[in-house]
């Protein structure tokens, strides 16, 4: 099926053509859709039989809230969504001091398998389409009423495993006719495709890459991240070598810090050394504890010691803010718990 709302506005003009409506009603339709609308009947300033004609040929389907929760600590709210298709994906909304931002997912499951996720444990499903994506910001903006201004990509799924579908996101999403949302306030996550990081390179956006490193070396990367036995880190730092200097944008680099794996003062120093020369900014992400896995989150102290090593070095490095820990809000957990209930 087709949907409008996955449709760039000259495509929109190209199909009101085909029904021949005059050229302004393409606007008219994209800005309705982008403001969250549920139905043609709130299009008012339509003409009755087009609005018609629409909901039959393009049915708007948005996607219905299964789950709600907000944490009491610090306002965040995670959403878990059920697709046209019985599908579930989540979005959290966190309430950062410099704006509103949305978490959302880009595919139903993940394949790409790191042993820390839970996104990933019952495989990938299928991907999102552009229109799922948009919903996903749309609708948190209109459930919530607090407006969104920045986005990261970093829920279920792998974003550049689904290439296309998440650049024309990211188009629709930064129209001026749609939620306008600048490519600044953008984070994309990657766990590192590398011929995928070449590819988005070279459209030179202004949005954040985001790495998901997780260790100094092969030999810790391959025991937690499968990706890494086709991509080696070598490879990675090299592409992201490659971004920087096709991009010109500092590269964010995340860090799960896991017990006894990847939280040594050794393994920091190996950090150092690998990201000489690449302009990086180090996030570490104290683990969130997955139920299925026996990994363990470090211990305070560890992280702590870790970020000062990094930052002595030259590196900096923030320690991630844990938000809404008592929601469930780690990648794919509410989806995870809720997939489990009604098995
Ligand atoms: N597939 C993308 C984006 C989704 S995950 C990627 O791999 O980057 C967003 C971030 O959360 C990634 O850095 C991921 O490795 C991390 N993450 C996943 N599970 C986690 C957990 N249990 N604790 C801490 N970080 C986790």
């Amino acid at each position: 099926m087709k949907h409008l709302k996955s449709m760039t506005l000259p495509e929109m003009q190209s199909i009101l053509k085909e029904l021949n409506q005059p050229a302004f009603r393409a606007k008219q339709v994209y800005t309705w859709l982008h403001k969250g609308v549920r139905s043609y009947e709130e299009m008012t300033n339509l003409p009755k039989n087009l609005r018609d004609v629409l909901a039959e040929k393009f049915p708007i389907c948005p996607p219905e809230v299964v789950r709600k929760q907000e944490s009491a600590r610090d306002g965040t709210i995670k959403y878990l969504w059920r697709l046209s298709d019985g599908n579930c994906v989540e979005t959290v909304l966190m309430r950062y001091h410099y704006g509103n931002t949305v978490c959302i997912s880009t595919e139903v499951g993940c394949a790409m398998g790191c042993a820390f996720c839970a996104s990933t444990l019952g495989g990938l499903v299928r991907r999102l389409e552009p229109y799922e994506m948009v919903d996903q910001v749309l609708f948190t903006q209109v459930d919530s009423g607090q407006p969104i201004s920045h986005i990261v990509l970093m829920g279920i799924g792998e974003p550049l495993d689904n290439f296309d579908n998440v650049m024309r996101f990211l188009e629709l999403i930064n129209s001026p006719d749609g939620m306008n949302i600048s490519m600044r306030h953008i984070s994309l996550s990657t766990c590192g495709l590398v011929p995928k990081i070449d590819e988005l390179a070279k459209r030179k956006l202004q949005l954040t890459l985001s790495v998901s490193l997780h260790a100094p070396s092969d030999q810790i990367r391959n025991t937690i991240m499968p990706v890494n036995k086709a991509y080696p880190s070598e490879e990675l730092l090299e592409a992201c070598r490659r971004y920087y200097a096709a991009t010109n944008r500092r590269i964010s680099f995340e860090y799960a810090m896991i017990d006894g794996v990847n939280d040594t003062e050794e393994a920091a120093r190996l950090l150092l050394k690998r990201l000489k020369g690449l302009p990086a900014h180090m996030n570490l992400i104290p683990l969130n504890h997955v139920e299925e896995s026996p990994l363990k989150p470090s211990p305070r102290k560890a992280v702590l010691r870790f970020q000062q090593i990094l930052e002595e070095g030259g590196v900096p490095a923030t320690v991630r803010r844990t938000l809404g820990g008592d929601i469930d809000a780690s990648c794919g957990q509410l989806r995870r718990k809720y997939t489990k209930e009604s098995d």
